[in-house]
């Protein structure tokens, strides 16, 4: 029996499709029919060599060599305030990549010594409240250092109920934002907001299970862990393996180290801040009478470790968190110089949305600063002026495009009063419209004179009529005109040859019913004695 299945030549390797109709028989007896077998492609070599392109990028070196105050620069264009998370996030990133490249320098003189290395990661926690510039920061290091970047929200780690993988997912997203390259990936930054949200203290209100299983997954990966580059959970992605080691015979590079993935969680620590504000008031009763609004980071100074543990994290976890830095609240003045100075500024995202439609949008200072207070009130920070610009210029985005209207200055009174500045900027808009359209029409007949050697000219009920039907079939007045007279240069010219007549006055009902306007007009001009009479 062993002896005749050595001699039997293994069993062909099935195609794509036959392996599809049978792991979807498969998954049918199993799971019933509400599983299905997504398109399974055998890789293209195409493809398969750009896969391969990790192994390649060993070569293309990750490079890093900016200053803490090169960093803080460029996040000084784009984000307003937050001037100590700037400086401390600055440098942690120089730290923790200077700590890379000095790693990689020693790998290749002295691997082992590398390894030996002890080195205490520059993760950090970022504490604010909503909308103050947390990611914003993040996302515009990555930008700068050219690493890629991927957030996430811990509370659907804890949703989820599958702790382990989707951890691992952040992971393996980063591969997917540096387009596959394995290597780039390891350098990157993964951001972990409403990391709070998973304390253990949690567990007063019943809710943390896995709150502390998302911790211990979270610190395995902050300290060194491989993660496989195909996740055990996506069918597909173990399939195309299995074709390629088919296909090559070997299997090639399968794993993300983590040793290099910086890591920010974030946070607002609402409770936090008052069992600390309790703590410093009470040291320090008589001296402060005012109550903290929010962390600041001179509160901040007085958080420990023990504070955090206190709060429900593992000492573990927290200890793998070493740089620690408030964001703080955003005023209406912050607001406003957001708007005013940040390159990011929602201005131009919507002097571009006006422009789309023809319309140069300004705006004065005095109307940002209403703005700016109205969306402080918001209390969801930076967020709050998305909100109060989406409510303001819904209704001026609609009406005004396509009015005619070229130019919307934003005044205090557009902010104070927005329905009734409209209500104006549309009669405004409406009148423009209306000259435009006129002039138009002009154009048009003075162009069908000069090249038909025949004149026409629209009176002034034609003039209305045009304008009117532009307006309503939203059709450029030239379009509109050569639509309707596209028959009158040989229809006059007949006229012209039987009467030796050049110029036609065009009145309302030449607009309402072009043909039939020519033809009683070439008619006539068959009887000129007719036409005499009439006239
Ligand atoms: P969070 O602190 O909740 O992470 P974000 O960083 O996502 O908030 O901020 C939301 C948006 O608000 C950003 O994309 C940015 O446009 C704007 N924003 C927030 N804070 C600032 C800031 N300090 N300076 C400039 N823009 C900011």
């Amino acid at each position: 029996m062993f002896f005749l299945m050595a001699q039997d030549p293994p069993p062909p390797f099935p195609s794509p499709e036959e392996l599809k109709v049978k792991i979807t028989e498969f998954m049918k007896q199993n799971f019933g029919d509400r599983v299905s077998v997504a398109a399974i492609t055998e890789p293209e070599p195409a493809a398969a060599e750009e896969d391969e392109k990790p192994e390649k990028a060993d070569h293309n070196e990750f490079e890093f060599n900016l200053l803490p105050r090169d960093i803080k620069a460029h996040l000084d264009r784009f984000v307003i305030k937050q001037d100590e998370a700037k400086k401390v996030l600055a440098i942690a990133v120089c730290d923790h990549y200077n700590h890379a490249n000095y790693l990689r320098r020693l790998e290749k003189e002295d691997a082992r010594r590398a390894q030996e290395i002890e080195y205490i990661k520059q993760n950090v926690i970022l504490v604010g409240p909503t909308g103050v510039g947390k990611t914003y920061l993040i996302k515009h290091i990555a930008d700068l250092i050219k690493v890629p970047f991927v957030k996430a929200d811990a509370t659907k780690f804890s949703e989820t109920g599958y702790v382990g993988g989707d951890v691992e997912d952040l992971v393996r997203e980063l591969v997917h934002k540096a387009d596959g390259d394995v290597n780039l990936a390891q350098f990157g930054i993964i951001y972990i907001d409403e990391i709070d949200k998973i304390a253990a203290a949690g567990n007063l209100i019943g809710r943390d299970v896995s709150g502390r299983g998302v911790q211990t997954t979270l610190l395995k990966l902050m300290e060194e862990t491989e993660v496989p580059v195909r996740s055990m959970n996506d069918l597909q992605a173990q399939l195309q393996a299995a074709f390629e080691f088919q296909r090559r015979g070997k299997a090639k590079r399968e794993t993300i180290n983590t040793r290099h993935i910086l890591f920010v969680v974030s946070g607002a620590f609402e409770k936090l801040k008052e069992q600390v504000a309790r703590r410093v008031r009470q040291a320090q009763i008589g001296f402060r009478a005012d109550p903290v609004q929010v962390m600041d980071n001179q509160l901040f100074q007085h958080v420990t470790t023990q504070d955090f543990i206190e709060y429900g994290f593992e000492p573990e976890f927290i200890g793998r968190l070493p740089v620690r830095v408030v964001c703080e609240d955003l005023d209406a003045d912050d607001l406003f110089n957001i708007m005013k100075y940040s390159e990011g500024s929602l201005l131009r995202q919507y002097e571009r949305a006006f422009r789309a439609y023809g319309i140069e949008i300004s705006f004065e200072d005095e109307a940002l600063r209403l703005l700016a207070e109205a969306a402080a009130k918001e209390k969801t920070g930076a967020r709050g002026l998305l909100t109060v610009f989406e409510k303001l210029f819904r209704d001026y985005k609609y009406y005004l495009a396509g009015s005619g209207l070229t130019q919307l200055r934003v005044t205090a009174d557009l902010v104070r009063e927005p329905q009734r500045v409209l209500d104006r900027l549309k009669v405004e808009g409406r009148k423009l419209e209306a000259q435009m359209l006129e002039t138009g029409a002009r154009q048009f007949a003075e162009k069908f004179s000069s090249e038909h050697g025949v004149e026409i000219v629209f009176d002034e009920t034609a003039v209305r009529r045009l304008v009117e039907r532009a307006h309503d079939e939203r059709m450029t007045m030239n379009d509109l005109c050569a639509h309707l007279f596209k028959d009158y240069q040989f229809g006059l010219n007949l006229i012209k040859k039987n009467t030796g007549r050049t110029k036609f006055i065009l009145t309302a009902e030449a607009i309402d019913a072009p043909d039939k306007f020519l033809s009683e007009i070439v008619v006539k001009s068959y009887y000129p004695a007719a036409v005499a009479q009439e006239a």
